[in-house]
């Protein structure tokens, strides 16, 4: 799949849309959730065009991999998550259930998450 740069988080990253941002350096941007599944749900996206995990694991840099990495870990302290957990998910293609088709990591903290899947 190419990548559509007109998806709702290109137009995020282009500002063309707003966000309630968490966190953002060069290689990342956090925001939260507009529909929140949980107490607190939030959004870690890469800032280059990647389509899904897999299509980032393959084409992003290793500087991009290890940033993205260290992002979600960074996002979940700021959240405040670091004590008592949270869960990251992200979802790759039809049957994953993706929605949006440029990779994002969803953190889900702030209370007991419940059943891995349902
Ligand atoms: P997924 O099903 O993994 O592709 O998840 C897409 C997520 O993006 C859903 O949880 C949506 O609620 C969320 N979402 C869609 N549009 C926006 C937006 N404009 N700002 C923040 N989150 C959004």
């Amino acid at each position: 799949m190419s990548y559509d740069k007109n998806n709702i988080f290109a137009k995020i990253l282009r500002g063309e849309i707003p966000c309630k941002k968490v966190y953002e350096n060069d290689h990342v941007l956090a925001f939260h959730d507009i529909n929140p599944q949980k107490k607190i749900h939030v959004l870690v996206i890469p800032k280059g065009e990647y389509v899904d995990l897999n299509d980032f694991n393959n084409k992003a840099s290793d500087k991009e991999i290890v940033e993205f990495n260290k992002a979600i870990t960074h996002v979940s302290n700021l959240l405040g998550a670091k004590e008592k957990g949270y869960r990251t998910l992200t979802n790759i293609g039809n049957d994953g259930g993706q929605e949006v088709p440029h990779l994002h990591f969803h953190i889900f903290a702030g209370e007991n998450i419940g059943k891995m899947v349902s």
